[in-house]
């Protein structure tokens, strides 16, 4: 017996609740859930975590706005806005972790109380540039020119508004000594920072020196305290990267948790997008190097999504709200059309055009229409009941070997995070089986004599049944591959094959199920059902 799996364990970045979700947000964190869902179908072990980043200046500031507490500000944007998108989103995550939990504070705490004994801490004194925007001191390579009203200033890169000149009397984290280890581990494990484009920033910015890190404030209070001087509350995101081991049970007492840990840790992957790639690349590795704990495998950076040449991120909160998309089109087209249209790394644009001619003519025409048109053929030639194929020609052989090589591209696909290879390779079968019944023309073969009897009703073992056969079992294999994608459409394709009651549920069937043809058994009820995604009037778009 091979030793018990470890989890495979996936996080999104917690999100900053100084406002509501974007589809920037909900890009990552369906990327996130394609994969997890993914690995889920492989019927491996999984833990998906996602979460809202609670504290810090920024909050702080907001909730003062509004005339509320920080906490209750935190609260009302949690159960309104954070926690109802993952729900529109159809998004399957284990874990909600909130970095004003107790399990979370108290923890980091303990691991603050560890690294100060171990002499990781230190109080000293600092000043330099500082963007609120960013909660981040900045060098002054990284600070640009102020143009228009800030001209003549200093402007945060990111922000473009004007950096602040702050002096504080702070704990430092000892990052500078982590440099060399840095560097060597992005030597060693080049799979660490992803893309190569993300590394490469990574390198050259660490190969400048580090500094060491402020991580306390004593100029606001909301935040966990500094457990040795409560006059201070910890630098939120020293706060916010612990949230991925917190959440896992590090440095909980409760055995259960402490098994979770073991299980569980250290992450897979870390997915962020490009503006906080530093936060994880550099300073969550160094602290988890000064703590003695391993290291996560995989930081992945993604790039910007663009809405009319803009960039949307967790920074400029111009954003779409995701029911915007999602109250046309639905779930399942939202998350195939962002997994398909961007390579998962680089920056992509959306449009309501695209948008539509995507769904129109992937989802509507070249994959709702083969589901309904076979699941027609089977009804009017079989009477709905799944015959008994006849022996498989080229044709057939030749489609059963288009999904093999899917599930092979896809799968390779996935654990390089190339999640737009995935959705392509599957496609692929889609494209195939269209290509299929178009060469094999079923309609044709049942004129043809000895494919129907006297009624009109197709005979089992011959050409017509086969033919309907085999474009029922690309469905099967396309609804196991489309389940951790488009999981709606792909629940609605297994209910119509009839799946259910032969195979069990479509969770179950582990990937390489997809790849093999010759699984439904005879007899299996099909039925039409109601398209699975309904063509848009383009005009109501
Ligand atoms: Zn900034």
């Amino acid at each position: 017996m091979p030793e018990a799996q470890k989890t495979f364990y996936l996080t999104t970045p917690i999100y900053y609740v100084n406002d509501a979700p974007h589809i920037g947000h909900a890009y990552t964190t369906v990327a996130a859930d394609v994969v997890t869902r993914w690995h889920r179908q492989r019927q491996e072990d999984v833990w998906f975590l996602t979460g809202t980043d609670e504290h810090g200046e920024k909050v702080l500031r907001t909730a003062e706005a509004n005339g509320v507490s920080p906490q209750d500000w935190a609260d009302r944007l949690v159960e309104t806005a954070w926690k109802p998108v993952l729900n529109t989103l159809d998004v399957r995550n284990d874990d909600f972790i909130r970095t004003t939990q107790e399990r979370h504070e108290t923890a980091v705490q303990a691991f603050l109380t560890d690294l100060y004994d171990k002499g990781g801490i230190y109080e000293g004194s600092y000043e330099g540039p500082y963007c609120v925007g960013c909660e981040e001191y900045k060098l002054p390579g990284e600070l640009l020119d102020g143009t228009g009203e800030f001209e003549g200033l200093k402007v945060c890169a990111i922000h473009g508004t004007p950096v602040e000149m702050l002096s504080e009397q702070n704990y430092f984290f000892r990052m500078s000594e982590y440099a060399d280890r840095l560097l060597a581990l992005y030597e060693e494990h080049p799979e660490f920072v992803q893309p190569a484009s993300a590394r490469n920033e990574v390198v050259s910015f660490v190969k400048q020196g580090l500094q060491d890190l402020s991580i306390s404030r004593s100029t606001f209070d909301w935040g966990v305290p500094i457990p040795w001087d409560t006059s201070h509350v910890l630098y939120v995101w020293f706060d916010a990267l612990l949230n991925y081991a917190t959440a896992v049970g590090l440095d909980s007492a409760d055995p259960e948790r402490k098994e979770q840990f073991a299980r569980t840790w250290p992450a897979d992957v870390h997915l962020v997008g490009k503006d906080i790639l530093r936060f994880h690349a550099v300073i969550w590795p160094a602290m988890l190097m000064a703590a003695g704990l391993p290291l996560p495998k995989t930081v992945f950076a993604h790039g910007w999504l663009l809405v009319g040449g803009e960039k949307m991120s967790k920074s400029k909160l111009t954003g779409i709200a995701p029911s915007d998309i999602i109250d046309t089109f639905g779930s399942d087209a939202f998350r195939y059309y962002f997994m398909r249209t961007i390579a998962f790394g680089g920056d992509g644009s959306f449009s309501w055009e695209d948008m539509t001619a995507r769904y129109n003519g992937e989802l509507a025409n070249g994959f709702g229409n083969l589901a309904s048109r076979t699941a027609a053929m089977v009804g009017k030639y079989f009477g709905g009941t799944l015959p008994t194929a006849g022996e498989p020609t080229d044709a057939e052989t030749a489609l059963a070997r288009v999904a093999a090589q899917a599930v092979a591209d896809a799968e390779a696909a996935i654990d390089r995070l190339a999640i737009h290879d995935a959705v392509s390779a599957v496609w692929t079968l889609v494209d195939a089986t269209n290509g299929y019944l178009a060469d094999t023309q079923p309609w044709k073969i049942a004129k043809e004599p000895g494919e129907t009897d006297e009624s009109g009703a197709g005979v089992d073992g011959g050409r017509l049944a086969t033919s309907l056969v085999t474009a029922t079992e690309a469905l099967r294999s396309l609804a196991v591959l489309l389940n951790p994608i488009t999981p709606k459409a792909a629940a609605g394709l297994w209910e119509l094959l009839g799946a259910e009651a032969s195979l069990g549920a479509l969770d179950a069937q582990p990937l390489d199920a997809a790849a093999t043809f010759g699984v439904l058994p005879a007899g299996t009820t099909v039925t039409k059902g109601a398209a699975l995604f309904p063509r848009l009037d383009d005009t109501a778009a």
